[in-house]
């Protein structure tokens, strides 16, 4: 990672918490704040252990901790609690936390090497970086620039949309109330004094690539992964079958999807894919509205749209076996704690299932281990006879939806066997099987992987091989569509790191405009500017609003709303 000065700490305050130990919980984004601020590198795995960049959390040594509670105001997503504080659905992490130890058991974490020393260099003028997108990733890499010592850096933040935060807005699941809690880090970045925050501008739309290039020395996209990946399989555009991007989008409240309206009439919904996005959607499908009003930022119509909700299954299909079921144990575990939802697994496709071994114990078999053990204990369990059920699938490739005005069912066939079909009956089918990003106009994009083509942040031209000059990406625009949102950290010190040695490599010329032609260019094609006064004028009314009908927040999801809220008092 490149040398960084560290930015306050977001909008929260540290206790006194007596002795006690620490717990790690399902909302962890690893990001590892937790670590840096750990005085006796007790978190892991930590950014230089082996499996940090695959693990599915981090745990905290409970012999190691010396209960300081340093690491708790840190975390960006609220998951770290005292064990005398645990809520009780989190309880399985005491253990959680401290098998991973006795797992990983002589395992040496090598030591983080210390920070090499400043090295700024002469410049006539700040380094100006355009990062389009505001989401986890576009903060990440602001973040590292806003923070470096290499550099006098200007950013500007640019988002299509008048809210910031991207996928923790419109992505995360509602009820993920701590990991939303990011958001609070992310304001604390956009307030840092080189950051300018520019909302309501598209680019392709209100602005071109070139003009972001004749205002900045460099551009990133961190414009993430929008549009799901489709089967390519017949039906699967019939009413009634969606893709992730379009559902989590709609109940999520993101303006340019509030008009889905998905049937919700059928007492069966299928979800293809057995990711977390996939647990996302099905346990929101499944959650009492009543616990939804009270515990989630969920858009309003769409608690109501659940309200008439027939739904009382909700099937997950995996075309792999369990083995490869791609959700992380956490979010399985959630469910199979939920006394209002029998988690259903037949033991008859568990069978490829195998114990690891004692000589495979490495911190990346930790999770594998958790997650077959978690299976069986599902499969195990005998049903309560709880309304809600969800049923885990496995080895079922999708054939097609049936259904000639809207969806009715799916066929699906035993994986490797397509003569052993099957059909489900349902009202709703969704796809949780990935996302694609989008290209932007005058920037050479790689339709194949659906991403930017790159090495290491710094695009290429995927039919040349070339780098293109001044153009660079991170987050799920650079590597795809995986990780957490702390996966973006990493992501955006190697961009950053790119970045800026082509800055002192000679490699991006001084731009003719600045911050302030910037934004006259912006007012002379009639953009509405939503700035950060504006958005935090937003917040701050939807949360009130929010607070007076017992709920979190209430989300206004009306573009033209949103954007008269914000400009009441805006300083531009
Ligand atoms: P994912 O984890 O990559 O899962 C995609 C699923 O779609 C897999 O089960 C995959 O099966 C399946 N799939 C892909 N193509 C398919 C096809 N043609 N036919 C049938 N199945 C197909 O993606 P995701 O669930 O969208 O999540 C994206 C990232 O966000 C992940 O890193 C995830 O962990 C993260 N996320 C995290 C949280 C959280 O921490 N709470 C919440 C949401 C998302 P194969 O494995 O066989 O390819």
């Amino acid at each position: 990672m490149p040398e960084r000065e560290a930015l306050p700490p977001p909008d929260s305050e540290a206790k006194d918490f007596g002795s006690v130990t620490f717990i790690i919980t399902q909302s962890c984004c690893n990001d590892a704040s937790c670590v840096a601020v750990c005085p006796v590198d007790c978190i892991h795995p930590a950014p230089d252990d082996p499996d940090f960049a695959t693990a599915e959390m981090l745990y905290i040594n409970p012999d190691e901790c010396i209960d300081c509670g340093a690491c708790v105001p840190a975390c960006p997503v609220s998951a770290i609690h005292a064990d005398s504080e645990l809520p009780g659905h989190l309880s399985d992490y005491v253990q959680i936390n401290a098998d991973y130890f006795t797992w990983v058991g002589d395992i040496p974490f090598p030591a983080v090497p210390p920070p090499a020393g400043p090295k700024v260099q002469d410049q006539a003028a700040p380094l100006r970086v355009a990062v389009v997108g505001s989401g986890p990733s576009g903060w990440f890499v602001t973040e590292e620039l806003a923070a470096t010592r290499r550099a006098d850096v200007e950013i500007t933040v640019i988002d299509r949309l008048a809210t910031p935060h991207g996928l923790v807005r419109h992505g995360v699941a509602p009820d993920h109330l701590g990991t939303k809690d990011a958001s609070l880090m992310f304001d604390t970045i956009a307030r840092h004094k080189s950051t300018t925050l520019r909302l309501n501008v598209d680019v392709g739309r209100d602005v071109t690539h070139d003009d972001l290039l004749d205002h900045h020395h460099a551009v990133v996209y961190a414009t993430g992964a929008p549009v799901g990946r489709t089967l390519g399989i017949p039906g699967e555009d019939v009413p009634g079958s969606y893709s992730s991007a379009e559902f989590v989008t709609w109940y999520n409240g993101e303006p340019d999807h509030v008009d889905l309206a998905p049937a919700l009439d059928h007492e069966r919904a299928v979800i293809i894919g057995n990711g977390n996005v996939a647990l996302d959607m099905a346990r929101l499908l499944l959650l009492t509205p009543d616990h939804l009003h009270a515990s989630s930022d969920m858009a309003p119509y769409a608690i109501e749209g659940l309200r008439e909700s027939a739904i009382q299954e909700v099937v997950l299909v995996g075309r792999r076996g369990p083995e490869h079921a791609a959700f992380t144990t956490p979010e399985l575990l959630a469910l199979v704690n939920n006394p209002d939802i029998d988690v259903i697994v037949d033991p008859a496709e568990l069978t490829s299932l195998a114990e690891i071994a004692d000589g495979e114990r490495t911190a990346g078999t930790y999770a594998a281990s958790q997650k077959v053990a978690l299976l069986k204990r599902a499969a195990a369990m005998a049903p309560t006879g709880a309304i809600k059920r969800l049923v885990l699938r496995f080895g079922l490739t999708p054939q097609e939806v049936v259904g000639e005005e809207r969806a009715t069912g799916i066929v699906l066939a035993r994986t490797g066997d397509p003569a052993d079909l099957e059909t489900i009956e349902a009202g709703l089918v969704l796809r949780a099987t990935g996302y694609r990003s989008t290209a932007v106009e005058g920037v050479p994009f790689d339709e194949k992987s659906g991403r930017f083509a790159n090495d290491g942040g710094r695009v290429i031209d995927p039919a040349s091989g070339e780098l293109v000059a001044r153009v660079y990406t991170t987050g799920w625009a650079k590597r795809g569509p995986s990780g957490v949102i702390g996966t973006n950290r990493t992501c955006a010190a190697e961009t950053v790191t790119a970045l800026i040695d082509d800055y002192y490599e000679g490699l991006l010329p001084e731009p003719g405009g600045d911050k302030k032609s910037f934004d006259s260019l912006l007012t002379e094609r009639g953009v509405v500017i939503v700035d950060l006064a504006a958005w935090k004028r937003l917040d701050s009314h939807e949360k009130a609003e929010g607070k007076a009908v017992g709920r979190p927040r209430l989300k206004i999801t009306d573009r033209e709303e949103q954007i008269r809220i914000g400009a009441e008092r805006s300083v531009v």
